[in-house]
């Protein structure tokens, strides 16, 4: 079926695709995006029971096409369901399992809401190690204008000291104490989750979102997802529209410049109902860093975009994620850690600045069975990229990533919680912690939980230094694929920001 010509279509509803979409529908163009996941919004006018799981009892909602939760720590994991197009999707690699939002407003929808600006000298360093430059003005223009402009486009708020201090975040508040004990510095980490709203929960005035274990399956409350920011912007425009539902498989150059996009417009078992074909002047991605990566390599494969740069592929990484805990199963005379937690983080610990073991440390909640366990999502460095190709036989995304990759992040962990364990929480008569081999066999730590895929497309290497698709006009990368692999910190608000400064200069300089 012929969808029709537009002039600007946006693939994908994530954080890269928002900032495109709302920028240039304020400016006064018409724009189409296209998500392959659900419209939860209109998904709920439909079934108006219909409410996002908790962590503790996930439906079919929860995750997508499979018939059981797919969750790194899997509270709820004797739940069994009907396959459906979920919010939350595991790819699994050999050495990796990548976790995505899916749905509009991509990752937003799942994430912890942990908004963090990465630290200029790694931000630099990471872009140099691929040979890509930034300059101090460059650089001056991130930090002065774009990293602000993001958050504040997202909502970032620091948590103020009523919410800090409350019972929900003793596992924050202890877990702080410990990490200064052995020696590793507190970091506050602001968060988008509604400060506010979470007060009225904790005062029992609104139902509980943050505090009534919601997060990875989508917030009901309080939780300031894309569509309560950009998107929402976006569409009060009156110039964009969202079709869900609507998997874009194939992108073709036309001799006239214009890009076709083959479209299967899909069911909640993820079957083709129908297949379309949109064409468009300028195209834009944000399908995020595996999505992304994904057509562009199967594109070019397939003869539609032959000129693709050999870049594209090259410099992925899981921003160091590396699962780990700890805990003690004798619990007299260590301090609890509270049974009710928040499930927005708002603490970390660095030892980013030690060169032996640089890292950062989310204290993360446990909202079940957490009083005397302490779970952290570690973010490493990079020491070597893993790289992308696409095998057309079984038409899916091939990863290049292994121990080689991951070793030192799991000795980083290991060494975070051996401090940790000695220094950290004392019980009576010396008893300590031990690192949590119940939840991670593998000596309580887990480096194949990835959350934050980054890179397949950077800026710089396969793009420009504004996101213009090397070899190409009027196609612009948006997303997380923009990134080498790493940033030291969790990785929204840096999408965002680079979203941010991109759209600025293709907009005053390709309109
Ligand atoms: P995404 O947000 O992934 O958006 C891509 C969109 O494109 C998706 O909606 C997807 O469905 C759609 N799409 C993909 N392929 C196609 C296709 N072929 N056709 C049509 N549509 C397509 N980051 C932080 O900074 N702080 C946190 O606290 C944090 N917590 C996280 C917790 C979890 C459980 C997870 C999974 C992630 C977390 N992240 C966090 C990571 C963050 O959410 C991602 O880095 C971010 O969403 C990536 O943005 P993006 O624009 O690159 O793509």
């Amino acid at each position: 079926k012929n969808g029709g010509h537009y002039p600007i279509i946006i693939v994908g509803t994530g954080y890269g695709s928002a900032v495109a979409a709302e920028r240039l529908a304020t400016q006064g163009h018409k724009v189409l995006m296209l998500e392959v996941g659900l419209d939860w919004k209109g998904y709920k006018q439909q079934n108006p029971d219909f409410k996002f799981h908790k962590m503790t009892f996930p439906g079919k909602e929860s995750t997508w096409m499979n018939k059981k939760p797919q969750a790194p720590i899997e509270l709820g994991n004797m739940a069994r369901f009907d396959e459906f197009t979920g919010v939350l999707q595991r790819i699994d690699y050999e050495h990796v399992k990548v976790y995505l939002g899916k749905g509009v407003g991509g990752g937003s929808l799942v994430n912890g809401g942990m908004t963090v600006v990465p630290d200029r000298n790694y931000f630099q360093e990471i872009y140099h190690k691929v040979g890509v430059e930034l300059s101090d003005a460059e650089l001056d223009e991130f930090y002065t204008i774009y990293f602000p402009r993001a958050n504040d486009g997202v909502g970032k708020q620091d948590a103020p000291e009523d919410i800090v201090n409350s019972k929900w975040y003793k596992f924050a508040r202890v877990g702080v104490q410990e990490g200064i004990d052995a020696g590793f510095e507190p970091v506050d980490v602001p968060n988008l989750y509604d400060f506010d709203y979470m007060r009225k929960e904790i005062a029992g005035e609104v139902p509980g979102s943050a505090t009534d274990k919601e997060v990875i399956y989508g917030n009901n409350y309080g939780k300031r997802d894309l569509t309560k920011t950009y998107l929402k912007r976006a569409l009060a425009t009156g110039n964009v529209t969202i079709m869900p539902q609507h998997k874009v498989v194939e992108i073709k150059e036309n001799f006239d410049g214009t890009y076709q996009l083959e479209i299967e417009q899909i069911d909640t078992l993820d079957r083709a109902v129908e297949t379309k074909t949109f064409t468009c002047d300028k195209l834009f991605m944000g399908a995020g860093s595996l999505g992304t990566t994904a057509l562009l390599l199967k594109s070019k494969l397939k003869g539609g975009l032959s000129k693709i740069d050999a870049n594209v592929g090259k410099y992925w990484g899981n921003n160091g994620n590396t699962m780990a805990s700890r805990n003690t199963l004798n619990f007299i005379g260590h301090t609890s850690r509270g049974l009710k937690q928040s499930t927005m983080p708002i603490r970390g610990l660095s030892n980013f600045d030690d060169p032996e073991h640089p890292f950062f440390a989310e204290i993360a909640p446990m909202p079940v069975m957490g009083a005397y366990t302490g779970l952290y999502l570690i973010v490493n460095k990079l020491k070597k990229f893993g790289e992308f190709s696409y095998d057309l036989t079984n038409d899916e995304l091939k990863l290049d990533w292994n121990e080689s990759h991951t070793a030192h992040m799991r000795k980083n962990a290991e060494f975070f919680l051996d401090r940790m364990n000695e220094h950290g929480s004392k019980g009576w008569f010396g008893s300590k912690f031990s690192n949590n081999k119940m939840l991670m066999p593998k000596n309580g730590v887990d480096e194949s939980i990835c959350y934050h895929p980054l890179g397949g497309v950077v800026l710089g290497k396969a793009t420009d230094l504004y996101g213009r698709l090397k070899g190409y006009k009027n196609l612009y990368i948006m997303d997380g694929s923009l990134i080498p692999g790493s940033l030291g910190v969790n990785p929204y608000v840096t999408i965002t920001a680079i979203a941010e400064r991109n759209i600025d200069k293709i907009i005053s300089q390709d309109f």
